[in-house]
């Protein structure tokens, strides 16, 4: 539903009126079914709502900033979650079971996900054992 504050022309009274929508207003002029309450003159015209313009201005720039960063935030979580389900977490013995799995052919039908030092990702790699770095966000809930 929109308000619009309208106008009559012949008689210049201001009156607030309720639409389903900004094209009803504009098939209710176009069919003359509008008129003024007063005058019962058909020429009615919106004014402008310059106060809501001014109001959305002010919140614009704070608003989306916001929003922007707590959906990066859900995104990460989101993405933890699915880790957390999907592969096997291995601690602090991550650099242990990727080299067994890397050379022991280990089954395993689940990823491993853990933590290690960079001395640990950089031998891994050099030993050709594939790792990805992945941004995590400690969970403060649990
Ligand atoms: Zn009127």
């Amino acid at each position: 539903m929109i308000k619009y504050k309208l106008t009559c022309k012949d008689c210049k009274i201001l009156f607030d009126s309720w639409f389903s929508s900004s094209k009803e207003f504009d098939k209710l002029k176009k069919k003359k079914i509008l008129n003024c309450h007063n005058c019962k003159s058909t020429k009615i015209e919106k004014t402008l709502m310059a106060p809501q313009l001014i109001n959305n201005f002010k919140d614009g720039p704070l608003k989306p900033k916001n929003t922007k960063s707590k959906e990066i935030d859900n995104k990460i979580r989101e993405y933890q979650k699915f880790i957390r389900n999907n592969f096997n977490y291995v601690g602090k013995n991550f650099a242990y079971e990727a080299r067994s799995i890397h050379y022991e052919n280990k089954k395993s039908d689940k990823g491993i996900i853990g933590s290690a030092s960079n001395d640990e990702i950089k031998e891994l790699r050099e030993e050709g054992i594939e790792t990805r770095v992945i941004p995590w966000i400690e969970n403060k809930d649990n």
